[in-house]
Parts: structure tokens; C-alpha cells; sequence
């Protein structure tokens, strides 16, 4: 995929909600992985504590030599982070728990906002031909989603279909806000995916309603189902799309994927 206004360099998108559970990890994974199968060639940046897109990617921990915060706070270089997944062209900087003492570190470092920044966007990065790098966030504002929307292009903010969802998106909205009028006035919304859907629930369609009805054209017309496939698949350290391609949510990952390629290639034109 070539998008003209990016004559040179990745999209980077940021995968945010403050919220634990709302399919953040999932959607950086499965959304990777579809965009790989379509002919990207994908970074998917662990910026959690947990480590769970580094987990669900199959690293398993004593492969965690070099992580996210080695990147951030111990200069490590991108041949040392960068780890290859099972999926020709879809790679990972991974995460152990040592990224939670990093928020902390971080306030004492003057240049603390733009470490992720300038490691990504780094010269070196450019060998490795990245169409897009997606950063998997914490459940949390902290720093290092500070960090994350600094770095990044755009946010992606999954959506979960249930009671409430709406509620943290002004929060994270003004922060977005915040970030553009301090350090990265180019900071667009990717857009709103609703996650975990269930046709039957009504629940899930008053979600859908209020999104729509208060965001617009900011909610994707892909919406990801709830299906089981999709929670089985990081304990077979797989992509869903590779566990069981054939499953609905795999389906629903391929056509997110096309929507975002779309979307991007009509606000380059
Ligand atoms: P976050 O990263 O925002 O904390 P996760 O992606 O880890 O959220 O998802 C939270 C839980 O919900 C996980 O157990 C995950 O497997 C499950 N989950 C996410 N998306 C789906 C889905 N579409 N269908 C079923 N389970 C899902
Ligand atoms: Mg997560």
C-alpha cells in the first residue's frame, strides 16, 4: 500500500482507550495482522505493562530481551527491539511489566513526551519499509499514551458495545485536544470501532445509535462482532485471523482493515 502523502514513512496510529477490556490489544493485533494479509508490511508497538499484544503474538517472555522500554529510556536500537511474529511482514516491539516503573521514570526526563517520537521516526527506521506501526496503549492516560499520541498520526479508539462506553470518550477526546494544541497539532482520529457486538443485544445496538449518533463519520461502518474465536486465539499465541480465518471476527478484522486503507487513500487524494 502506497499512500502518496506519505511520500516516505509509516502511518502510525495509536490504539487508544483509557479503559481496560475494551478490545484494545485485540484490535491491534487482528487489525495488524489483516493488514499484513493484504499486503502491508506492519510494526506493532506493546506500549502496555501487560505485554498481552506480545503474548498474543506468540513472544514468548525470555524472547522479551529487548523491549519497548529498552526503546523508550536505554537507547536500544530497532534491530535489538524489533522481533519478527509468525507472519511474513508483521513484526513486534514487545513489552514486559519493567513498562510500568517507565511512566514513573519518564516524569524526571526532560524530553519525557517525545521519547516514543523520536524513536520511532528515527532514520532507522526507514530500512525496514513500515506502511503502518500500531501502538498498542495501556488502559490509562498516562505518559506513555502521552507518548503514543505524540508519535502518532492518528488515534484508534476501540469502542465496547456494552453500558457506559461513551462515557470515558470525552476525557480521552480532550486529551487528544491537548496533545494537538501542545505537540502534535496533526493529530487526527482515526476513527471509533465498535467492539464486541452482539446483534441480538439491544445493548449493543444503543451503543451503535449513540456513537453514531454523537461522532459521525468518526465510527467505522465495520463493527467487530463478539466471538469466541477471537478470545481463544492469544492463548495459541495467534492472530484470529491465522487461528481461525474462516471466523466471524476474523472476517470483521479483514474488512476493518479494508475501511482503513480506504478511508486513508480518499483523504490523500
Ligand atoms: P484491552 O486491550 O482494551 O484491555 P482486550 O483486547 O485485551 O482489551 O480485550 C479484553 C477481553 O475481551 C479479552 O479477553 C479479549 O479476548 C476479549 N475480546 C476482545 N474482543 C473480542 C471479541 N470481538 N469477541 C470476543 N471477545 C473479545
Ligand atoms: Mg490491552
Amino acid at each position: 500500500m502506497s499512500d502518496p502523502t506519505r511520500p516516505k514513512g509509516p502511518k502510525i496510529i495509536a490504539i487508544a482507550n483509557q479503559k481496560g477490556g475494551v478490545g484494545k490489544t485485540t484490535t491491534a493485533i487482528n487489525l495488524a495482522a489483516a493488514l499484513t494479509e493484504q499486503g502491508s508490511r506492519v510494526l506493532v508497538v506493546d506500549l502496555d505493562p501487560q505485554g498481552n499484544a506480545s503474548t498474543g503474538l506468540g513472544i514468548e517472555m525470555d524472547a522479551r530481551e529487548y523491549t519497548t522500554y529498552d526503546l523508550l529510556l536505554d537507547d536500544a536500537s530497532l534491530d535489538d527491539v524489533i522481533l519478527p511474529t509468525e507472519k511474513d511482514g508483521m513484526s513486534i516491539i514487545p513489552a514486559t511489566v519493567d513498562l510500568s516503573s517507565a511512566d514513573i521514570e519518564l516524569i524526571a526526563n526532560e524530553k519525557r513526551s517525545f521519547l516514543l517520537h523520536d524513536a520511532l521516526r528515527q532514520p532507522a527506521m526507514d530500512k525496514f519499509n513500515w506502511d503502518f506501526i500500531l501502538i498498542d496503549c495501556p488502559p490509562s492516560l498516562n505518559l506513555l499514551t502521552v507518548n503514543a499520541m505524540i508519535a502518532a498520526h492518528s488515534v484508534l479508539i476501540p469502542l465496547q458495545s456494552e453500558f457506559f462506553a461513551l462515557e470515558g470518550l470525552s476525557q480521552l477526546m480532550l486529551t487528544v485536544r491537548e496533545v494537538r494544541q501542545s505537540a502534535n497539532a496533526g493529530l487526527r482520529i482515526e476513527g471509533v470501532v465498535l467492539t464486541m457486538y452482539d446483534a441480538r443485544n439491544n445493548l449493543s445496538q444503543q451503543v451503535e445509535q449513540d456513537a453514531r449518533d454523537n461522532l459521525g463519520e468518526l465510527v467505522f461502518d465495520t463493527k467487530i462482532p463478539r466471538n469466541v474465536r477471537v478470545s481463544e486465539a492469544p492463548s495459541f499465541a495467534q492472530p484470529v485471523l491465522d487461528y481461525d480465518p474462516a471466523s466471524k471476527g476474523a472476517e470483521a478484522y479483514r474488512t476493518l482493515a479494508k475501511e482503513l486503507v480506504a478511508k486513508n487513500l480518499r483523504t490523500a487524494a
